[in-house]
């Protein structure tokens, strides 16, 4: 059976039998995939340290007939600064978590996979609350699942601010008095305006002062419209 490579960011590790890990990654050209790394819960394997969560790495995979072994490995990025601060590796792991629960294996998606990367080493470098929320919204954006910030996303209607406004994800975004069931929270207007500039470039978005009312408010709409789309709880959030 064929030998093949790739670039992938580790997302994920489970141990596995004995002395192995199952190791999930993203990567750029085969999206999420994973590879059985034997040995690597042995501190004398090969691949032992080379295989930590969010490393990037260049590999070599063996296909197999269940699960592809993982042949070789080398460091592209080494991020273990992100492990030993407790701040930046919770961000780090809600990243790796997000993607691990709402993407599904083998869909490449190389602008995901850029995202991914810049964002581990935005987080390594100047870590924020703005950095988690930026990614969770271009995350879903990449994903198809960007939420309707200015129009009512059930009855389409353009949204004028007096009316109170709810943030529905089974709606898919924001949901005014007009349509307002029994899904949507209430979302205060200063928050909308947030989560549209999340939809700038990185650099810019990065720039928005938030008071810490609004940042959390924010960061939990997105939470719920993740998890919500993932049909999974984040447990990174508990952590
Ligand atoms: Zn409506």
């Amino acid at each position: 059976m064929a030998n093949y490579k790739a670039r992938g960011i580790i997302l994920r590790r489970d141990n596995f039998g004995e002395a192995d890990r199952l190791v999930t990654l993203y990567t750029n050209r085969f999206g999420k995939i994973t590879l059985l790394a034997k040995g690597t819960r042995r501190p004398t394997a090969k691949l032992t340290g080379t295989v930590n969560l969010f490393n990037e790495i260049d590999l070599v995979a063996a296909e197999s007939r269940s699960i592809d072994i993982l042949v070789e490995a080398q460091i592209v990025v080494l991020r273990d600064k992100l492990s030993s601060d407790l701040t930046k590796a919770k961000a780090a792991y809600w990243v790796c978590e997000l993607v691990d629960k709402l993407v599904q294996d083998n869909e490449a998606h190389i602008e995901l996979y850029n995202l991914i990367h810049n964002i581990l080493n935005a987080i390594t470098q100047r870590n924020s609350d703005l950095v988690l929320s930026y990614f969770i919204f271009q995350c879903l954006n990449e994903l198809g699942y960007r939420p309707e910030l200015k129009h009512c996303a059930v009855c389409g209607k353009a949204l004028t601010p007096p009316a109170k406004m709810y943030f529905s994800p089974v709606a898919g975004g924001i949901v005014s008095t007009c349509c307002i069931g029994t899904s949507g929270r209430p979302i205060n207007p200063d928050t909308i305006k947030a989560m549209r500039f999340l939809d700038a470039p990185f650099g810019q978005a990065i720039k928005l002062k938030l008071p810490a009312n609004i940042q959390k408010e924010l960061h939990t709409h997105l939470k719920d419209f993740s998890e919500y789309i993932g049909q999974k709880k984040i447990r990174s959030e508990e952590l």
